[in-house]
């Protein structure tokens, strides 16, 4: 069996698979690289793991206080570029 999987590539298609998104046309081809690739073994069960984490977290919503102060930031960011271009031109 010819197998052109490339590393990134089974990396990339594991991580649609988490998703639920994986294209199955060349799922054999994938299923079968990392029983030859130690690399992708041990990368994909630690994407397996985290995405695992990720999923069990409970749906965040940032604190009130947090976007005010993510607000500010950009706000005075955008002051402060403001300030600066007028300094530039003069
Ligand atoms: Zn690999």
């Amino acid at each position: 069996m010819k197998n052109n999987v490339r590393c990134s590539d089974y990396q990339a298609w594991f991580m649609d698979s988490l998703r639920e998104a994986s294209p199955s046309s060349r799922a054999a081809e994938f299923h079968a690289h990392p029983v030859t690739c130690d690399e992708c073994r041990m990368a994909s069960a630690e994407l397996r793991a985290s995405w695992e984490t990720f999923a069990n977290l409970p749906p965040l919503e940032p604190p009130r206080a947090l976007q005010e102060k993510a607000r500010g930031a950009v706000l005075a960011l955008m002051a402060e570029e403001r300030a600066s271009a007028r300094h530039a031109t003069g």
